[in-house]
């Protein structure tokens, strides 16, 4: 079969043919239709210093996936052959603390599907029965290709209330727009969301912003007036991990505000911690999906509102046969885009 291997220690991927993975005991071969592209795999690529922390190659890379059952292990009972489906690509223990407790998100020996063990960027990929999500038989793969970055913003977007709440979304990556999306749907009043790319900025309003703005020629106060908002965000839902975007957000926030944060920093970096204790503003770290209370959410919204599959189809911008995977990189590295998708069919 084709895998797209990190074949060793250095910047670079290639299309290899390799042989098909077998299903173990407890665990699923799938058959990989659609699959995303996302910074993760960006970094792998370019072999960056976390890359070279945690990777050991050989490795096929590529966690964001949508596909068919093709073979169960021994002891699958709840995954059939046939069945669409999308993987969970955190692979956890069962056995610490958190995850005997049902919290299976916050297990302290997460592996990643795609990083610690081979991915879905291949025509066949196995994973555990218990990490398999298994779709409607009607789901556009291209939707079911989305599940992992639209769990992340799932996730955070409903880490708070947000019904009739203003909302600041700060980076329109593509978790960005489908955080605005969600929060279109579940009721926010108002949604104003930035970052420094116009093109990105198109796409956080064709989901449903009310305003958008880049930080570098316009300032959030300004938007607020515009709108009409006298007193703060009451959520702030921060996915670009730039520190200059956490400081405009901490400056505009409430009395009480709530802010979840997605976006992974490069380094540390200091925040107002005398604002966030005088305003007494809640701030929650978010990582990966609920396992799987983010996964039925997503599934149950998908299914009620058109609107809502709508905007996740408006966020890819890029399809691409497998073969021109290097395009596919060239685009998210380009920033000049949105969801990229590879086609292994
Ligand atoms: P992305 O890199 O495509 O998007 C980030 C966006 O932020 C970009 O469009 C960029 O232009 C914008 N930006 C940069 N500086 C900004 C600023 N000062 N103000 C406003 N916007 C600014 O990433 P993505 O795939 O959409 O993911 C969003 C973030 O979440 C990334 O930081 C990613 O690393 C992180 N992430 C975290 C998890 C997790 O589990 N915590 C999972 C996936 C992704
Ligand atoms: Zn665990």
């Amino acid at each position: 079969m084709r895998a797209l291997v990190k074949t060793s220690a250095a910047a670079g991927l290639e299309l290899l043919e390799v042989p098909e993975p077998e299903p173990g005991p407890g665990e699923v071969k799938i058959r990989v239709l659609r699959t995303g592209l996302c910074g993760t795999d960006l970094h792998l690529f370019e072999w960056d210093d976390w890359a070279a922390s945690v990777v050991r190659p050989p490795m096929t890379i590529g966690h964001e996936f949508f596909g068919e059952v093709v073979a169960t292990g021994a002891d699958v009972t709840h995954v059939r052959e046939g069945q669409r489906v999308s993987g969970e690509g955190h692979i956890v223990c069962g056995t610490c603390r958190n995850c005997r407790a049902g919290r299976r998100h916050l297990c302290i020996h997460t592996i990643g599907l795609g990083v610690n063990r081979d991915g879905a960027f291949a025509d066949y990929v196995v994973i555990p029965a218990g990490n398999v999500w298994v779709h409607p038989d009607d789901l556009d793969p291209e939707l079911g290709a989305l599940f992992d970055p639209f769990g992340n913003a799932t996730h955070t977007a409903l880490s708070f209330p947000i019904a009739g709440e203003d909302v600041l979304i700060t980076g329109a990556g593509p978790i960005g727009v489908m955080a605005t999306a969600i929060t279109r749907h579940v009721g926010a009043r108002y949604i104003v969301v930035t970052d420094l790319s116009e093109f990105r900025l198109e796409l956080a309003k064709a989901a449903g912003a009310d305003l958008v703005l880049n930080p570098a020629t316009h300032d959030l106060r300004g938007a607020m007036a515009e709108l009409g908002m006298k007193e703060g965000f009451d959520i702030g839902l921060e996915m670009s991990g730039a520190p200059s975007a956490v400081a405009e957000m901490l400056a505009t926030m409430n009395h009480g505000g709530r802010v979840a944060m997605l976006g992974l920093p490069h380094d540390p970096y200091p925040i107002d911690w005398s604002r966030v204790i005088t305003h007494m503003i809640t701030i929650k770290g978010i990582y990966g999906r609920e396992m799987f209370d983010t996964w039925y959410a997503m599934s149950a919204m998908l299914q009620t509102s058109a609107p809502l599959r709508e905007a996740l189809h408006s966020v890819v911008t890029h399809r691409l046969p497998a073969e021109r995977w290097p395009e596919a990189f060239e685009a998210i590295g380009s920033g000049h885009c949105g969801k990229v998708i590879l086609d292994w069919t």
